[in-house]
């Protein structure tokens, strides 16, 4: 079905979402899920706060830690970390999952901030050959969600890793100021399913996997919270969180380094996202970042639509990105380019639980627990 194109007034959002949904004002679906659902319960009372800190403390008595905190060495991890330790006063563990594709830049934050805040850093680091293998996998299946294999890694280590130590908090720096807009399953579907991962795998992966951390929607979303009491939080909700305030106090107090653009801490995920995806999917999630800032009041609509006339990537750059991405994967520029031309696939290509993440979607939904989300 070929629509006409339309973009959002109030965001940055526009048809290349497939399921965009325009109001009679033009104002697209997921403005007003952010104006309904989001806003109103956006910043909870101080009360919420105090009470999350009491608790955390509580969990971490006569213990070494009082929580884990993943950290990518991106601005929101980043600043979760200084925040709950220096602010609230929590003692985390820091936790970093080195899937191979870390950029230099990541490296020097997080040991800056660990050496900063005097905290400890315990680094898992996956099977490469396993993760080149499974990554190799994605490429091949011709789906847009090429970099399952590097989140589902670092989700599922972190799960495993609290449930050995019985660690009942896990921080994230996820949050609704820079995240409220959520890139459309289209673009990148579920990356905890490992039903769809294995079934990639299974297609087109090598060697087996034994050592590549797995996690399943029902492991860390009912028996972890409900049955093991491990929950997985994210404070940069319970506070004001303004991206650049942030950034300059992480540059200015621990010399931390920004990014040119949000995520691109990995490798990996700066080629896919500013490169990969736009290129060979039309889907350029500065689109969903922008749109983000611009309803949480953080970039206004103008500076949006000035960014998005650059190229998503760095042309200056690309070619050597491609050689370093190929080399690091074992084949030749030709072979990985050779990917891009492959037919277009889905998530419905291969097997998935997706109608398991639709039902909990809708049962948190209906329960308030979730307000976000993907759609
Ligand atoms: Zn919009």
């Amino acid at each position: 079905m070929i629509h006409d194109y339309q973009r959002c007034v109030s965001c940055v959002m526009d048809t290349s979402d497939p399921k965009i949904v325009f109001d009679a004002r033009g104002v697209c679906d997921h403005c007003n899920n952010f104006y309904k659902n989001i806003l109103p319960s956006w910043l909870p009372l101080p009360s919420s706060l105090e009470s999350f800190t009491e608790r955390i403390q509580k969990q971490g008595r006569n213990r070494d830690f009082d929580c884990i905190i993943g950290m990518s060495g991106g601005v929101d991890s980043s600043y979760l970390t200084y925040y709950v330790t220096r602010e609230l006063g929590l003692r985390p563990l820091v936790f970093h999952v080195d899937a191979g594709w870390n950029s230099q830049i990541a490296v020097n934050n997080i040991e800056r901030l660990v050496d900063g805040l005097k905290l400890d850093l315990y680094t898992e680091v996956i099977d490469w050959e396993e993760m080149k293998d499974l990554q190799l996998a994605f490429f091949k299946s011709g789906v847009p969600h090429i970099d399952t294999p590097q989140n589902h890694a670092y989700f599922a280590t972190m799960y495993k890793f609290a449930n050995k130590y019985d660690i009942k908090t896990i921080l994230t720096g996820a949050n609704l100021s820079t995240e409220c807009l959520r890139n459309p399953i289209e673009w990148m579907y579920y990356q905890s399913d490992s039903t769809q991962l294995l079934d990639i795998h299974r297609n087109f992966g090598k060697g087996k996997l034994r050592n590549f951390p797995l996690t399943s929607i029902l492991w860390h979303k009912v028996i972890l919270p409900y049955f093991k009491g491990i929950s997985v939080v994210s404070p940069l909700n319970l506070i004001p969180y303004v991206k650049q305030e942030a950034m300059d106090l992480l540059q200015d107090k621990f010399g931390w380094q920004p990014y040119p653009q949000k995520h691109f801490e990995s490798r990996f995920t700066s080629f896919y996202e500013s490169y990969w995806l736009p290129e060979r999917f039309g889907y350029d999630v500065r689109k969903v970042q922008f749109s983000s800032l611009i309803l949480t009041k953080q970039m206004t609509r103008n500076e949006a639509l000035i960014k998005l006339k650059q190229p998503p990537f760095n042309r200056d750059t690309i070619k050597h990105d491609i050689k370093y991405i190929a080399n690091k994967l074992g084949i030749d520029v030709e072979e990985l380019n050779s990917y891009m031309d492959l037919p277009l696939k889905t998530y419905k290509d291969y097997k998935s639980q997706r109608a398991i993440y639709s039902l909990g979607t809708s049962l948190m939904k209906s329960v308030g627990l979730e307000v976000g989300g993907k759609r």
